[in-house]
């Protein structure tokens, strides 16, 4: 009897995993899967201690819905990459494992880990497939054959090609015929530090991820392009976490929303919410093809001669969401206090640390990666590079927010930031954007600090620290 061995690494589902599937194909194979945890690569990558609690439920979840169809899975538990290369090759070799199967992840580390093991198993038929994408890396290019380097023309590229060649999901594996195999279900546990998250916001299993996909499409997606910015209401999915660990997949995103918004594809209801798809899409294409983004390097290298402040207590008062400036408080103890932050904060939040207080993105790529749950390599550096300028995005580096004027228009009556800043509750409506001015006028004391820096001064800071760094190109 031939073994297939599944090895699962953010695909933490039975449902449209290629991987899989492709193992079960051949209905008398005997099929094992392997997840291995690798604590000190994660940790020295700063993966969140919510994210790592994610991981463990869903993983457990695993487990159990693997037992289910006859296929056991195997925990192990290593410091790094070049450890696992070796667990691989000791599993194939004990379970005389004829075929690997495994999904790709496009971060440079893991290709080069990916690349080692498929070097140690000269005597394994390795198979690895583009199961997180929707369209594989390699598939959406110019005429001249390179990657798109600003994302419209790459959408535009993406639909057409989505349309030629619609993929499919696959269906989830049934019970193992001749080569099931008995399971025993131990509790697995990463040993890396975790943190409570809010399982009612963040599913940790497949069917509940599919449940509220399901719940999306059917009931938001179509007015999602009115609500999305607006961080008050519960205008977005709240899938980034599941999609990012790999508890639902893009396809199924895809195929949820085109059964009950068809016309997405075309522009019509849904395609806003298509549309952040194809950017997840964009940002994975983009590490693939440009792997220096996975070291933080800039996608535009003159930004890296901007000369960065070193202020360690602006830096501290943003993370603690003490900057003086509502929105930007708000939105970070909501990130802190969930491990989620709305997109529209995460560019205002952003903009703030770099465009205002002229601290190095990377810094506040490292700090988000370490509170999100939904923290992924390329979707954050993305965003980080988007609002520092310094990426593929098509605006130059003075698009700079202001603050206060993005709070007055994507949180008009202060809803959202009297829910995140109890010490604002009492100052009325619009007034909460500006409460400095509010107070001094009431005469009251507020227990909130003033802005630590004026926007129109730090602006004009900005600007001067970008120029010098482009002039001397
Ligand atoms: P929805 O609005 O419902 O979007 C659906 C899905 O599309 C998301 O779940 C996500 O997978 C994808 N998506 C949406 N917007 C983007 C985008 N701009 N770029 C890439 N993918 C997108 N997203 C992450 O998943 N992980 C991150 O670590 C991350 N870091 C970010 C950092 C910054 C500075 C910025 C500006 C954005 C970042 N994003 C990140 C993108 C985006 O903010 C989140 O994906 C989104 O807020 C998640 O909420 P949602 O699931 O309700 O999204």
């Amino acid at each position: 009897m031939t073994t297939h061995l599944v090895w699962f690494r953010r695909d933490l589902r039975l449902h449209d995993n290629l991987a899989l599937a492709a193992a079960c194909r051949d209905r008398s194979a005997q099929v094992l899967a392997l997840f291995i945890s690798t604590p000190a690569q994660w940790a020295a990558h700063d993966m969140s201690p919510r994210q790592a609690a994610l991981m463990n439920a869903q993983l457990n979840a695993l487990q159990t819905a693997l037992a289910e169809k006859g296929i056991p899975l195997i925990f192990r538990e290593v410091d790094d990459f070049a450890a696992s290369v070796g667990v691989v090759a000791e599993v194939c070799q004990q379970h005389d494992v004829s075929h690997l199967f495994y999904n790709y992840q496009y971060e440079v580390n893991e290709r080069q880990r990916d690349a080692a093991v498929e070097r140690a198993l000269s005597h394994v038929v390795c198979e690895g497939f583009d199961d997180s994408v929707i369209l594989p890396p390699g598939a959406v290019m110019t005429g001249n054959h390179e990657m798109y380097k600003v994302f419209t023309p790459f959408k535009n590229a993406w639909l057409k090609r989505l349309k030629e060649e619609m993929p499919a999901c696959v269906a989830a594996p049934g019970i193992r015929d001749g080569g099931a195999m008995s399971c025993d279900i131990a509790p697995l546990a990463l040993t890396m530090p975790q943190q409570d998250f809010d399982p009612t916001l963040f599913p940790a299993g497949e069917k509940a991820a599919i449940t509220q996909l399901r719940q999306f499409c059917q009931q938001t997606a179509e007015s999602y392009e009115q609500l999305r910015d607006f961080p008050a209401l519960e205008g977005t999915s709240r899938l980034s976490a599941s999609l990012a660990t790999g508890g639902l997949s893009p396809r199924q995103c895809l195929h949820r929303l085109l059964a009950e918004q068809p016309q997405a594809v075309d522009g019509g209801a849904g395609s806003v919410w298509l549309n952040e798809l194809i950017w997840r899409e964009f940002y994975r294409h983009l590490i693939t093809f440009y792997p220096g983004l996975c070291q933080h390097r800039p996608f535009i290298p003159w930004t890296d001669r901007v000369q960065w402040s070193r202020n360690d207590a602006h830096f501290q008062a943003w993370q603690e969401g003490k900057t003086g400036y509502p929105i930007v408080d708000a939105a970070m103890r909501q990130l802190n206090a969930t491990g989620w932050m709305h997109n529209r904060l995460r560019m205002i939040t952003a903009s703030f640390l770099v465009k205002d207080l002229l601290i190095d993105w990377r810094e506040g790529e490292r700090y988000f990666m370490s509170q999100l749950i939904d923290g992924d390599l390329a979707a954050n550096n993305g965003g980080w590079q988007w609002a520092a300028s310094t990426g593929t995005d098509a605006a130059p580096y003075f698009r700079i927010f202001n603050p206060t004027t993005q709070g007055e228009k994507f949180d008009r009556d202060g809803d959202f930031i009297r829910r995140w800043v109890p010490e604002l509750r009492n100052v009325p409506g619009k007034a909460i954007h500006t409460p400095w001015t509010w107070a001094q006028k009431e005469g009251v004391t507020l227990d909130y600090p003033p802005p630590i820096v004026d926007h129109k001064q730090a602006r004009l800071e900005t600007l001067a620290a970008y120029d010098a760094a482009r002039k001397s190109d």
